[in-house]
């Protein structure tokens, strides 16, 4: 498939990392587009979270691209990478667990300032309206006060959710954002992220086949660092393949 196309948000092209020769990502296309919510699932080890490492620029591709709005990522720093417009959520939550709700998203805005620094100044009226709107969107309003260490496992998810969304980022990555949490919990999640999809894309990696159904538009399978089969949920599900090497698990 060729794809010099501007359609999409991210084009990921023969994406490839080898570590100690053992090619954990393998020649990988992938491509998002705007207002899609993509869930990519796979066995462990599959490759998945290496995926989004390398579109973080955490981990450096060996081979392949990686354009995000038509401007290549792979070379780019972490920072530069946040600055263009990529929000990535790693799988435990790392929130500042001794700041208040209002604090952590506070601190989460595009401006440089340090923790400290945020305690000592006033919020502009545009960063406390941001800070009210994105609270609201993560199910923290009536929680603005709440020191972070007195959150549940979920709300301290939502929380980190809620700082990134503070950078109003084109792309959200989310390395198994239900992990850990209720029904109930996910539930909301699913509600959040659906509502959170428009105006940009999102990536998730999830396990939970339920709350997956719930929310993709496509899912894409990834399996020895390749794509086994994408599609819409009820293909993958009717997939022989991705049934023997995941779903019949
Ligand atoms: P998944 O998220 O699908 O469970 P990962 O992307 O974490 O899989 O890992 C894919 C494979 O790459 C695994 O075999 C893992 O051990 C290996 N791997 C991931 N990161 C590194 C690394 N930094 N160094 C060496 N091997 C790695
Ligand atoms: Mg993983």
């Amino acid at each position: 498939m060729m794809s010099s196309n501007t359609n999409f948000l991210l084009s990921i092209e023969d994406l490839t990392v080898s570590f100690d020769g053992f090619k954990a990502v393998d020649g990988l296309n992938l491509y998002v587009g705007k207002n899609e919510l993509r869930v990519i699932i796979g066995p462990n080890g599959a490759g998945k979270t290496t995926v989004l490492d390398m579109v973080c620029g955490k981990t450096r591709p060996t081979g392949g691209s990686i354009k995000f709005r038509n401007r290549e990522l792979v070379g780019m720093a972490e920072h530069q990478i946040v600055r263009a417009g990529v929000g990535r959520k790693f799988q435990t939550p790392s929130i500042y667990e001794n700041l208040t709700v209002f604090e952590n998203l506070e601190v989460s805005f595009p401006r440089g300032r340090s923790v400290m620094g945020c305690l000592a100044f006033e919020s502009t009226p545009d960063v406390v309206e941001r800070i009210h709107k994105v609270a609201e969107d993560i199910f923290l309003k009536e929680h603005l006060d709440i020191e972070g260490a007195f959150l549940s496992h979920g709300q301290k998810q939502w929380l980190e959710i809620g700082m990134l969304l503070m950078q109003e980022p084109e792309l959200l990555m989310l390395d198994e954002p239900v992990a850990g949490m209720s029904a109930a919990e996910r539930e909301q999640t699913a509600e959040l992220l659906k509502r959170v999809c428009k105006d940009r894309c999102i990536i998730i990696i999830e396990h939970d086949m339920e709350f997956v159904s719930r929310i993709a538009h496509q899912v894409t399978v990834l399996h020895l660092g390749k794509i086994l089969c994408e599609g819409t949920m009820s293909e993958i599900q009717n997939n022989p393949k991705v049934i023997e090497v995941y779903l019949g698990h």
